[in-house]
């Protein structure tokens, strides 16, 4: 059976992205919101948190329901939806409090994701990991087919999606079937500069402060294990005015170090530790993220959370870390035989 087999237009369909979501849980959800509702579909999104300000300007993202600040409102259209719709995750565990709704309920099922070891909940499975990003498969097998259909507010959130998903083009497996999606949403109105802009370039002045106040003070490098790790305190993230979003990208900088192979961004939040991980070659980030921080993600991007102090998980991380010393020196060494 097909995408279009398990919807209808006499009930409502819920759009999910992940908890935290990105450009390209985001995107890959108000494409699909545009799309089925240009064919009289009656779709919506929810999103188990709010989204960062700097995705604000998606087209149709100000109708994005917010689960954790209207709950009620979000249950009871949940409650009358036939179809859910899961966008860029593959475990109910990564939709926040949505995720329980997922696992019970007379729902009919529809996952859309990349990333690696997908759980088996769906009644359809629209998966690959090898796409770059879910916006990839978003366009392969359901835009594609119907390609007269595209709008540049569609094109543009699938567009924001990949750009995002594969650092700009950085990682992942960027082919030219990778690029000839980018050149159609191109053609259908994504207008790259712009969204690029409204990215890279749109940010606050106190999230520039605080990278300046990250970079000098809260990064720490561990030499003997290739390793460079921010810790962020909830105390010291206080004194910026600080947006949802605002550390996104910022692990990348303790990869940016030559030699370095494993990076971590280690983040007090309110109750809960949440950690990033990004690692370099065939490193296994989510190995680490699986195993230690019930978490999971890809090889070379991974996140997890943990519920101890944030003494207790730098010390697990030092344990950990020696584990895998011969694993990261090996790494690195492979890493500069491709530099010389
Ligand atoms: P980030 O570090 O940017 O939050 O996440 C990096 C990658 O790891 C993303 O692909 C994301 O989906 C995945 N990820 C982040 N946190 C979790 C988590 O708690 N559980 C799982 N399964 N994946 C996560
Ligand atoms: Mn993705």
């Amino acid at each position: 059976m097909s995408f279009w087999d398990f919807i209808n237009k006499e009930h409502p369909i819920v759009l999910i992205p992940h908890a935290r979501p990105d450009a390209d849980a985001l995107g890959s959800a108000l494409a699909l919101f545009h799309l089925l509702s240009d064919l009289g579909y009656q779709a919506h999104v929810i999103s188990p948190g709010s989204y960062p300000a700097f995705l604000s300007w998606m087209p149709a993202a100000q109708d994005v329901l917010i689960f954790s600040e209207q709950e009620q409102a979000c249950r009871n259209l949940i409650k009358k939806a036939q179809t859910l719709i899961c966008v860029d995750f593959s475990s109910p565990s990564r939709a926040g409090d949505i995720g329980p709704l997922l696992e019970r309920g007379a729902h009919k099922k529809i996952l859309i994701d990349h990333h690696p070891s997908p759980k088996d909940f769906a009644d359809l499975s629209i998966w690959s990991d090898k796409a770059v990003a879910t916006a990839q498969l978003v366009y392969e097998r359901i835009l594609s087919p119907k390609i007269h259909l595209a709008n540049p507010a569609i094109a543009s959130c699938l567009y924001a999606g990949i750009l995002t998903d594969t650092g700009s083009f950085q990682h992942g497996f960027i082919s030219p079937e990778v690029h000839r999606i980018v050149a159609s949403l191109i053609e259908q109105g994504a207008q790259p500069n712009k969204i690029a802009h409204q990215l890279y370039g749109n940010h606050s002045e106190d999230r520039l402060r605080f990278l300046g106040f990250a970079l000098s003070k809260c990064l720490h490098i561990e030499n003997k294990y290739h390793t460079a790790y921010f810790v962020l305190r909830e105390k010291e993230m206080s004194q910026f005015q600080l947006l949802v979003g605002d550390t996104e990208g910022l692990v990348n900088y303790a990869l940016s170090i030559e030699k370095i192979v494993f990076g971590m961004l280690i983040k007090e939040c309110p109750g809960v530790i949440k950690i990033s991980f990004r690692s370099k070659g065939s490193f296994p980030a989510n190995e680490i993220a699986v195993k230690h921080f019930q978490g999971g993600g890809h090889l070379n991007a991974a996140g997890g959370h943990s519920h101890s102090s944030i003494e207790e998980v730098l010390r697990q991380l030092q344990g950990i870390l020696s584990q895998y010393e011969s694993r990261l020196n090996e790494e690195a060494r492979e890493i500069s035989e491709i530099r010389t």
